[in-house]
Order: C-alpha cells, then sequence, then structure tokens
C-alpha cells in the first residue's frame, strides 16, 4: 500500500489531532475526499501549476489538490493545532507540499512560489473577502497568479458574479468582472461542511483577464464606483456630485443619464465615465 493511500480519514484525522472547531477561526470542515476533489478540478488543469491554498486546516482540500495532480501545493494555515495532520500528507506526497504556519493577512508569500500559480481555497469568509479584494488590486497586473477558486458565502459569490440591474451588484462584482472572467462553479449546502454553518456556501472561480475588460484608470474608476454605491438609492447626479462639478456633462458625453442609479450602470459604462479624467 503506498503513503497516499495510507493516510487515515479525516474524522480519524480531527480525533487524533484534537481538531475541534474553533469558531474564531472560521472553521467549518470539508471531510469528503469526493467532494474536494471535486472542488480541485474546477480550478482547471493542476498539473504543471504550483497552488497556492489558504486555510487548509485538517487537509481536505490539500489531498485534492495533490490527488488531481497539482504541481506543488503551498499551504498556509493559522491554526498550529493543524500542523501535525499536513505533515502527515506532506510526508505522502514528498516534496509537493510546503506548509506555512502564519496568517495569510500577515505574510508574502510570492517568494515560495513557481508560476504558473492557482489560488484556491475553502477560507473563513471575512479573510476570503479581504484576501480577494487584494488579489485582485495587486501594484501591477497582472498579478501573480492565473486564477483564483474560492468558496464564499453564496450572497458573496452571487456579489462578484452579479450583472448590471440586480440587487447584488455593487462594487465588488465590477472591480471582479473589470479585471477576471467570474462565475460560480459549485453551490454547497450548509450540511456539506462540519459544523455546518448557517448560510448556504459557493465556490467561484475567476480567471484572470490579461488586460482588464474595458480600459480605465483603477483609482479613479474605484473612486467614481464607491461614490455611486455608498449612496446606492440617489440618482448619480447627486450620488456623484462630489468628484467633479461639471460631472452630469461628464456623463451625458458618454451617454450615461444623471438621473440612473449606480446599480445600473455597466462596467463598460463606469470605465467610459473613468476615461473623462484621463
Ligand atoms: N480548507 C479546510 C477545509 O476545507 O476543510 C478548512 C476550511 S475552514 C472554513 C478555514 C480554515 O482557515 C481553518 O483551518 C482556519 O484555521 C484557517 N484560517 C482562518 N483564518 C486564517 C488566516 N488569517 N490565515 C490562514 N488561515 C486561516
Amino acid at each position: 500500500m503506498s503513503k497516499i493511500d495510507s493516510l487515515p480519514s479525516l474524522r480519524e484525522v480531527i480525533n487524533t489531532h484534537g481538531l475541534v472547531a474553533k469558531k474564531s477561526l472560521g472553521q467549518n470542515f470539508l471531510l469528503d475526499l469526493n467532494l474536494t476533489a471535486k472542488i480541485a478540478r474546477q480550478a482547471g488543469d493542476l498539473a504543471g501549476c504550483d497552488v497556492l491554498e489558504v486555510g487548509p486546516g485538517p487537509g481536505g482540500l490539500t489531498r485534492g489538490l495533490l490527488a488531481e495532480g497539482a504541481r506543488r501545493v503551498l499551504a498556509v494555515e493559522k491554526d498550529p493545532r493543524c500542523m501535525a495532520a499536513l505533515a502527515e500528507i506532506a510526508d505522502a506526497y514528498p516534496g509537493r507540499l510546503e506548509v506555512i504556519n502564519a496568517d495569510a493577512l500577515d505574510i508574502d508569500i510570492r517568494a515560495h512560489l513557481t508560476p504558473p500559480i492557482r489560488v484556491v481555497s475553502n477560507l473563513p469568509y471575512n479573510v476570503g473577502t479581504e484576501l480577494l479584494i487584494r488579489w485582485l488590486t495587486p501594484a501591477s497586473w497582472p498579478p501573480f497568479w492565473e486564477s483564483l477558486t474560492l468558496m464564499f458565502q453564496k450572497e458573496v459569490a452571487q456579489r462578484i458574479t452579479a450583472q448590471p440591474g440586480s440587487k447584488a451588484y455593487g462594487r465588488l462584482g465590477i472591480l471582479a468582472q473589470w479585471r477576471t472572467e467570474a462565475r460560480i462553479v459549485m453551490s454547497l449546502p450548509p450540511e456539506a461542511f462540519t459544523p455546518p454553518p448557517k448560510v448556504h456556501s459557493a465556490v467561484v472561480h475567476l480567471k484572470r483577464r490579461e488586460e482588464p475588460l474595458f480600459p480605465a484608470d483603477e483609482k479613479i474608476l474605484n473612486r467614481i464606483v464607491a461614490a455611486g454605491f455608498n449612496q446606492r438609492r440617489k440618482m448619480l447626479r447627486a450620488s456623484l456630485k462630489s468628484i467633479a462639478p461639471d460631472m452630469e456633462d461628464r456623463m451625458v458625453s458618454v451617454g450615461i443619464k444623471p438621473t440612473d442609479r449606480a446599480e445600473q450602470i455597466s462596467i463598460e459604462g463606469f470605465c467610459a465615465l473613468a476615461r473623462t479624467f484621463t
């Protein structure tokens, strides 16, 4: 029997290492290896890729990524209790799993990875949104990663992929879709996790665009979109008034009605408005 086949079940791992789920770390574990392999497959062909996994926990998704052929996995986990369990997996896949015991919000992992790089993670929901925004707003584009395959609370997944005219459409969706092709690839009920969270979850796959969808200066675009959606019930002529005195003229010049609300404006429209400043 190979070392891989001799890895204990994830329930045994949790019992052996006393991995009682901690709420403070957002721990809702995936224990079904068929499910974790299916999530790993949503990331595309992993052969020849390094994978960054944030929050491996007891390692269910880590095993899926390695079994699906990832060249190397770099796993960053904050909880020191998980280290022994992850070391067993590293032992079964020699040279293919590196584990770092750290807070993913504090470290720069790029030196540990060789392109092409894919990010695949089942993260606590609060950390997930913060990391997503960081990954979408690097100092220069294209970023270090080819794709992000991430678990989110269903409502956040819907915001990331929302279209104009919907309630979920806003800053996050515009940022994500401006720079990536983003789609929901799986939905998971609470019972898929141990312990089950209160909410439904969904996996979002974001494939980077080499160039943003439409040209625009990121800072100006962000300022306009933020102002528009911070007062999303107001008409744009009111919500964008503070940006420039001639804002209404600028809107009209790119075909946007000043009486429209932010959620009616496409990404193309926001980018056109941003370009009136450059
Ligand atoms: N990926 C595992 C799975 O699917 O079973 C665990 C998922 S659990 C939702 C989230 C994991 O992220 C936990 O193991 C938790 O300890 C870890 N975590 C929480 N905050 C973190 C942070 N700031 N940096 C790194 N890991 C973190």
